[in-house]
């Protein structure tokens, strides 16, 4: 019975901790954030203020500042620089 118990027990922490492991992964990604470190930035914001990641370039095209995400400016269609890695 007590074996029994504690199998019960185990049983019900694993389920809790499978949960727990869930949530963690199913943080909602708005597009509001930062691709990099994820946490939630304004659209307006240039460069993300907690990992540095430039978020809006000036485009060469028109000169408007645009997201550096988007692959061709909304503006005028002219395609970002090629980041190479
Ligand atoms: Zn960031
Ligand atoms: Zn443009």
């Amino acid at each position: 019975m007590v074996l029994l118990l504690l199998l019960l027990i185990g049983g019900i922490a694993c389920v809790i901790l499978a949960e727990l492991e869930k949530g963690r992964d199913a943080v909602p990604r708005a597009p509001g954030d930062c691709p990099s470190c994820g946490h939630a930035v304004d659209a307006e914001w240039l460069i993300c203020p907690h990992c540095r990641l430039m978020l809006r370039e000036r485009c060469c095209g028109c000169g408007q500042q645009r997201s550096v995400s988007h692959r061709y400016c909304s503006q005028c269609g002219e395609p970002g620089q090629e980041k190479k890695i």
